[in-house]
């Protein structure tokens, strides 16, 4: 699935640089409201994408970082660039479930995370946590994940900058890429 979301879909931006990610996306929400990728039952064995991923490369499940509990991964429907989740290899719903292994991985990967994006984004800030619940906004409720969503001041103005954007795939195959090679080890 390609989507264009430039009138100058050949132009290319150079990655590496602080505004990389500073790309609001949206027409990729038309997959996710359509269904793709959404689990058909609440059990690990219905489709879960969380329980998925980690059997794929890293390339092809946009892996940034793999620990013993959890793993963290970009979103296919990021609210900003550089949107990541951390996300147990356990397929539990919610945050009291998880045991005491886990739970510490989640935080440190959480601040692994924080580290990642600032070094390769210079991000500002960010917005971190867990929709608990379809009722809470859970896009995927039957399968915990963190977010973190980096922030940059005036990314809410971001639209008028989409049209530097490249080819949705290979902004997340390269935002992928500067986070795995400058995520901090334990
Ligand atoms: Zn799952």
């Amino acid at each position: 699935m390609l989507i264009r979301m430039t009138s100058e879909p050949e132009q290319q931006i150079g990655v590496g640089t602080p505004d990389a990610f500073q790309r609001l996306w949206t027409p990729h929400r038309m997959a996710y409201i359509q269904g793709e990728n959404k689990p058909t039952g609440p059990e690990a064995g219905d489709g879960c994408p969380f329980c998925e991923i980690p059997s794929k490369s890293d390339e092809d499940g946009l892996v940034v970082a793999r620990g013993e509990q959890v793993y963290a991964v970009l979103n296919l429907y990021p609210y900003n660039g550089g949107h990541l989740m951390v996300v147990p290899y356990r397929h539990v719903a919610d945050y009291t479930e998880l045991d005491g292994p886990e739970t510490l991985e989640l935080a440190d990967f959480t601040k692994r995370a924080m580290t990642a994006l600032r070094a390769a984004s210079g991000a500002h800030g960010f917005n971190i946590g867990m929709n608990q619940g379809a009722v809470a906004g859970a896009g995927i409720a039957a399968h915990l994940h963190q977010h973190l969503v980096p922030r940059w001041g005036g990314d809410t103005n971001f639209m008028p900058v989409v049209g530097h954007t490249k080819v949705l795939p290979q902004l997340l195959a390269d935002t992928r890429k500067m986070l795995a090679d400058v995520w901090p080890a334990a």
